[in-house]
């Protein structure tokens, strides 16, 4: 209804801001006096008003009504800078984005549909105390062009805006993708947990981020990346489908929301199929684009039992999944929660490691299986930290990749690798490991160019090795920089082939030299019913008829060596040939002209043990002893520290966090058993096993226990413990954790 009259009132402003224009001469054909009239109705009926400045920007006029409604006399604002009168209102979610009203009249720009705050002199309270107008304003000039000040016209929008604000704040769904917004979904959640607790309910809480999207946006374009959230929106709702609530909280983080939910292998198995299919590549707008996504989980009450704590948990799970590499799950673990500190205090000390020249490279033989011969050297960098001892490149290169460090110790690695190559026979090459990020920035081809430079080797003596994580974000650009490298000659690996993203998609781009098969296909490959033979023997094939050489990684045992050999691999490197030795070691062995390494190794790969030497419990009828896992496969594990034990005995061991798992005694010795686990433990997405459920906190409750997330180590069980103290069985023995 009133925006039609509204207008003609704004129109009607702007003609009578006209008719203060000198140039422009007078005012129509309308009688002044009557014209006058309309105006001033216009006024003390409230519908619209009027303002204007002098050439300085300074307040010359306001509508009697508008300064009556704000409680200011003419005296008390004429002459102050509009700027000071008019200011910008606070960013509400939802609102539009408008340039600052002060910048505006300091440009003398028109002022259109502007939203700005006014602030009242006498407020009968404080929700009044702010007015907002829309203003419409024209700059004035002489014939000359000389600035002579504003002209405008202003609605109070007071009621409609706050209303709108609230609309926004109340609103349940995001807009872009149709999803439930961060405010539903902190609701849902609240609501959830609280209802549950009565009826003793678990509730698990996925949080998404994608990997890369940031890199979309800005190669491709906002409306590319809102049209990649829409897709991703439709891809999670169609994995999700009623078993839970998904919600986009902002930007490129999703959540989801999986009540009646704690079954860490079905939630695993959920994660999985997100990543996996939130990898594959989007259409958009004809241009091809992969990104790829982390998932944190945590479940209630187990890792939180309010919509906070868990919230917090399923976010440092999150951060865990992005640092071990992207393209993971990570479940909550009480460790996590120092661990964003304790990444942070890796990051302070390698900063000062690489300042010092503290990192140095290692070079482990990649040879051909048929004659042993070394043809290529992989460059590894090591760490000696002097508090720490050696810490792992799989753990300090994801915290480098954090900030520009990573380009710093990528630059140093290339250089010195091309340096220490020089002194090898012209036959070997030298491999150096390359990071996503170091890959995508500019002046990447700029640096390894550098590097042949200044060493003086022969590109095609360079291979560099590439994850599949390179190819996310915008393709177009990740595709010149391959024919850049390319064009200066050096080779390129395709590392840890089938982890990951695993597209065969860009194999067919004829980027690649080499395909290197990781080494989770290939370690245990011998075992009965493994299908990873096959799988080597299809990449095997698939790399021939691209052209490409295959690399075996991680090769072990004597069988596991035979194995790929037999299935056509043309390299490998494992410790059955060399683990990384230092360059003078390299120069050693080769000056005694051996360019041959002699495989040796155990005879056959051994089912996968995690050693960990830590303290554990273990139960008994009703006795709780401390022991120490010397050893954790899924199926079972081995301790220490009990002497007496006989074989067929049934304990029940825990591993801490609420994770019981139901065991047999099956072998013994004097002091250290092996057992068998009733139900197999599951992978918990980062190399770790875990049971698949916990103690629930509802049923420590019920024991006694306030209701609370499950703690570290065995504390629940200590109240428990306390309370049982017939005579033991078995004999405790003294433990100490072996440090290493
Ligand atoms: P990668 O590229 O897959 O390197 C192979 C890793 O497997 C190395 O671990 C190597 O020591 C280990 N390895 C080789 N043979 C065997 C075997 O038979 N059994 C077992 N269990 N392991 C074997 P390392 O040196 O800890 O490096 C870990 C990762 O760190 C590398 O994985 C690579 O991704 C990264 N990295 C190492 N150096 C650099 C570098 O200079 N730059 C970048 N960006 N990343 C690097
Ligand atoms: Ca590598
Ligand atoms: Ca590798």
């Amino acid at each position: 209804m009133p925006l039609g009259f509204l207008k003609s009132v704004r129109d009607q402003a702007s003609r009578s801001a006209n008719a203060g224009k000198p140039a422009a001469g007078s005012g129509g054909g309308q009688a002044l006096p009557e014209r006058a009239t309309v105006l001033s109705d216009v006024e003390t009926l409230g519908i619209g008003m009027f303002w204007a400045t002098d050439a300085q920007g300074r307040l010359s006029f306001l509508s009697q009504r508008a300064l009556d409604d704000l409680g200011f006399t003419a005296e008390e604002l004429f002459g102050k800078p509009v700027s000071q009168v008019f200011t910008d209102i606070d960013p509400e979610p939802g609102a539009p984005q408008q340039r600052a009203i002060g910048f505006k009249i300091k440009a003398h720009s028109r002022i259109e549909e502007h939203v700005i705050a006014v602030t009242a002199a006498k407020a009968r309270s404080a929700e009044c105390a702010t007015r907002w107008w829309r203003l419409n304003g024209r700059p004035m000039t002489d014939a000359a062009g000389n600035f002579l000040g504003y002209r405008g016209s202003a609605v109070d929008i007071t009621s409609q805006y706050a209303h709108e604000m609230q609309v926004a704040r109340q609103s349940q769904v995001d807009e872009l993708t149709g999803l439930a917004n961060r405010r539903k979904l902190g609701e849902r959640l609240t609501a959830t947990l609280a209802a549950f607790r009565a009826s003793q309910r678990s509730c698990a809480l996925m949080m998404l981020d994608l990997d890369r999207f940031k890199h979309v946006n800005d190669t491709m374009g906002h409306p590319a990346g809102d049209e990649l959230l829409k897709q991703v929106a439709e891809r999670l709702k169609s994995i999700v489908k009623d078993a839970g609530e998904v919600g986009r909280l902002g930007g490129d983080e999703f959540q989801v929301l999986l009540p009646d939910m704690d079954d860490r292998g079905t939630l695993g198995e959920l994660a999985n199929r997100i990543v996996q299919s939130l990898s594959q590549p989007y259409q958009i707008n004809g241009r091809r684009a992969i990104i790829g996504t982390s998932v944190g989980i945590a479940i209630a009450p187990y890792d939180g039992v309010t919509a906070d704590e868990l919230t917090r948990a399923a976010d440092m799970a999150l951060y865990a999944a992005k640092d071990s590499r992207g393209g993971t799950f990570c479940f909550f673990t009480t460790e996590l929660r120092d661990a964003a500190s304790k990444s942070a205090q890796l990051g302070e000390r390698l900063r000062d490691a690489v300042d010092r020249g503290e990192l140095s490279l290692a070079y482990q033989p990649l040879v051909d299986p048929s004659n042993n011969e070394v043809r290529c050297f992989e460059a590894l960098l090591r760490w000696h930290d002097g508090e720490e001892g050696a810490i792992s490149p799989a753990d300090f290169i994801p915290v480098a990749e954090n900030d520009d460090l990573i380009l710093r110790i990528g630059e140093m690695a290339l250089r010195q690798a091309c340096s220490d190559a020089m002194q090898w026979p012209e036959t070997i090459h030298v491999a150096v490991n390359v990071s996503a990020k170091q890959f995508v920035r500019p002046g990447f081809r700029k640096t390894v160019a550098t590097a042949l430079e200044v060493s003086g080797l022969p590109p095609q003596r360079l291979e560099l090795e590439i994850t599949e994580s390179v190819f996310v974000g915008d393709l177009e650009t990740v595709d010149l920089v391959f024919r850049d490298l390319k064009k200066l000659g050096v080779r390129l690996a395709l590392d840890d082939f089938g982890t990951g993203y695993s597209s065969l998609a860009y194999l067919k781009n004829g980027h690649f030299d080499k395909i290197k098969i990781d080494q989770s296909f290939v370690r245990g490959c011998t075992e009965n019913g493994d299908i990873n033979p096959a799988i080597i023997t299809a990449i095997v094939a698939l790399a021939k008829a691209l052209g490409m050489e295959t690399v075996a990684e991680g090769v072990e045992a004597m069988d596991e060596l035979e194995l790929v050999r037999d299935r056509g691999a043309d390299l490998v490197q494992g410790y059955v040939y060399s683990p990384a030795i230092s360059q003078e070691q390299v120069q050693g062995a080769l000056a005694e002209g051996r360019m041959k390494v002699t495989p040796s190794g155990p005879p056959r790969h051994r089912a996968e043990r995690i050693s960990i030497f830590r303290k554990v419990g273990l139960i008994h009828e009703d006795h709780y002893y401390d022991v120490i896992l010397r050893n954790l496969s899924k199926t079972g594990a081995r301790i220490n520290g009990l002497a007496g034990v006989p074989v067929g005995t049934d304990v029940v061991l825990d591993l801490g966090h609420g994770q019981l798992v139901v065991s047999k005694v099956v072998n013994a010795s004097e002091n250290s058993q092996g057992l068998k686990f009733e139900t197999p433990l599951i992978s918990d997405g980062s190399g770790g096993f875990m049971t698949r459920h916990r103690i629930s906190p509802y049923s420590l409750a019920e024991a006694g226990i306030p209701l609370a997330a499950l703690g570290a180590g065995a504390f629940p069980l200590a109240k428990w413990r306390e309370a049982n103290k017939s005579s033991p069985k078995f004999v405790q023995l003294e433990l100490s954790v072996p440090n290493h």
